[in-house]
C-alpha cells in the first residue's frame, strides 16, 4: 500500500516535470521565433516539393530536395520579414493563373448546376449557369468579354 503510494507520487512528480519541461521548451521556441518570419505558402510548397522529391531515387533529386529544404528553413527563421513577405507575394502572383485554373476545375467537378471559367485577362474565377450553349461572359472584376461553351 505504502509502496504503491510512493510510486504513484513518483509518477506524478515525473509527469509534472515533463509538463514543466514542455512549457519551458515552448517558451524557448516562442522566444526563438520572436521577430522571425515563420511559414507561408511558398514555404509549404518548397517543403511539399522536398517531400515529393525524397521519394525519387538518384543524387540529383536528393541535392535539389536538400536545397529546397534549406531555402524553406532559411526563410522560416529569417528576420527580414518584409523581404520574405514580398517573395511570397511574388510567388502567389506568378502562380495565380494556375491556382485559379485548379479552383475552377474543382468547382466544376463539385457544382453540377453551374460552370466555372477563369477570366483570360485578370484570372478571376467566373461562375455561369450550365447548359446554355455558347454564351458571352462579362468578367465581374475587370469587365472583359469572352465567349465560352456553358
Ligand atoms: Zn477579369
Amino acid at each position: 500500500m505504502m509502496k504503491n503510494l510512493i510510486s504513484h507520487n513518483r509518477n506524478k512528480i515525473i509527469s509534472y516535470n515533463i509538463i514543466i519541461i514542455e512549457v519551458f521548451m515552448k517558451e524557448k521556441l516562442y522566444r526563438f521565433m520572436m521577430g522571425r518570419y515563420g511559414n507561408d505558402t511558398l514555404n509549404y510548397v518548397l517543403l511539399g516539393t522536398y517531400i515529393v522529391l525524397s521519394f525519387f531515387k538518384g543524387f540529383f533529386f536528393k541535392i535539389i530536395g536538400i536545397i529546397l529544404f534549406g531555402i524553406a528553413l532559411y526563410r522560416c527563421f529569417s528576420r527580414d520579414i518584409w523581404k520574405r513577405r514580398s517573395e511570397n507575394e511574388k510567388f502567389l502572383q506568378s502562380t495565380k493563373p494556375i491556382r485559379q485554373q485548379i479552383k475552377a476545375m474543382t468547382n466544376n467537378f463539385k457544382d453540377k448546376q453551374r460552370k466555372y471559367f477563369v477570366c483570360p485577362s485578370c484570372h478571376q474565377v467566373v461562375r455561369v449557369p450550365r447548359h446554355r450553349g455558347k454564351i458571352e461572359i462579362t468578367c465581374p472584376s475587370c469587365r472583359k468579354h469572352f465567349t465560352r461553351k456553358s
